[in-house]
């Protein structure tokens, strides 16, 4: 009779130790922006969780836990959540959370009584501090250089500008010259970043040459004094604003003396690095970094360069840059760059 007492006494305890334990509330905080979810147990809830980045999907499990009563979570959709659900599959119970954009969380645990809870944080209202401007050299009835296989330069510099605007765009307010294929002149284009404010000019360019031979890339930044070679290349590139109409001698200098030198420093601080590192992650010759008087860059009151991606007369050069993988490379590279300029 002893026996059997002890035994009773032993599986009703047992059954209380292996009990689940109940969600008995959700609630939504509002002094601090939270989702608390109370508890009753004997002993600290155990869950996992985890973030799908893409998809802004929070999943929390935990563990031996059951839902006490039916929850209307609709209630709380709102500046943080974008969709809820909870699932009592018996043993665990399973909460889906789909976050609004730039919402950051943390989940975690409090004892007496027992609670998760998970933390929103909106970054949405981060101000971006820096403007860069993006110029896809070229477009609409100027297509730039025509290489091999008639690939045009303002399609290619236009692909690459529009990857590296993906790239930068989240933390970086973003200026376009040109989103589609059309034509800009040149004044119009450092126009266009002056009055937005832009920090940096960013031209996108594909060079060309007689030879089939050339290749590589090299960065220019504006300087009043250039290099014979420097010179070539920027009156080739002024050349198409005076080809389709533009007197790009018009377009004038407008930072004074000691923005220039600033300016040229600044511009220098960021070919350098980027051109060394973008030739060799694309295996290309490293032709280095020249400043010479591009119209382009001239009218821009800020620091500037103007990239020449690669070869577009050169076949070999020409497919490597058409290829979409090497153009996520190049604005990848880039953008990198742009990010160690600022920061
Ligand atoms: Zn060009």
């Amino acid at each position: 009779m002893k026996k059997l007492f002890f035994f009773i006494i032993f599986c009703l305890l047992s059954l209380s130790i292996f009990a689940n334990s109940l969600v008995k509330n959700i609630r939504l905080n509002t002094t601090v922006p939270q989702l608390v979810l109370d508890i009753s147990s004997k002993t600290k809830p155990k869950f996992t969780s985890s973030y799908d980045e893409y998809n802004r999907l929070l999943f929390i499990e935990i563990e031996k836990t059951n839902l006490n009563s039916k929850i209307n979570m609709s209630k709380f959709i709102g500046k943080n959540i974008n969709k809820i659900d909870v699932l009592d599959y018996g043993k665990n119970l399973g909460l889906f959370i789909k976050l609004n954009k730039n919402v950051s969380h943390k989940v975690f645990s409090l004892n007496n009584p027992h609670r998760i809870v998970i933390d929103f944080r909106n970054n949405g209202s981060k101000k971006k501090e820096f403007t860069v401007t993006i110029d896809a050299g070229h477009g609409g009835k100027d297509p730039g250089a025509i290489g091999f296989r008639k690939y045009r330069e303002k399609d290619l510099t236009l692909a690459v500008a529009k990857k590296l605007k993906a790239k930068l765009s989240k933390d970086f307010n973003i200026i376009m010259t040109r989103e589609s294929d059309h034509f800009v002149t040149l004044s119009n284009r450092s126009r266009i970043a002056n009055r937005g404010k832009a920090d940096l000019f960013v031209s996108l360019h594909i060079n060309s040459s007689k030879s089939s031979k050339a290749h590589g890339m090299e960065i220019f930044y504006f300087s009043k004094k250039s290099s014979p070679y420097a010179g070539r290349i920027a009156a080739y590139e002024n050349s198409f604003g005076e080809k389709y109409g533009e007197k790009t001698t018009s377009i004038a200098q407008i930072m004074g003396e000691l923005a220039y030198n600033k300016n040229m420093e600044k511009s220098i601080a960021i070919a350098e690095p980027l051109n060394t590192s973008l030739s060799r992650r694309l295996n290309m010759k490293d032709r280095g970094i020249y400043g010479a008087n591009f119209a382009v860059l001239r009218g821009f009151n800020g620091p500037g360069i103007l990239v020449e991606l690669g070869f577009i007369s050169n076949k070999n050069e020409v497919l490597k840059m058409s290829r979409t993988a090497n153009q996520n490379v190049m604005a990848d590279e880039i953008a990198k760059k742009v990010r160690n300029f600022f920061y």
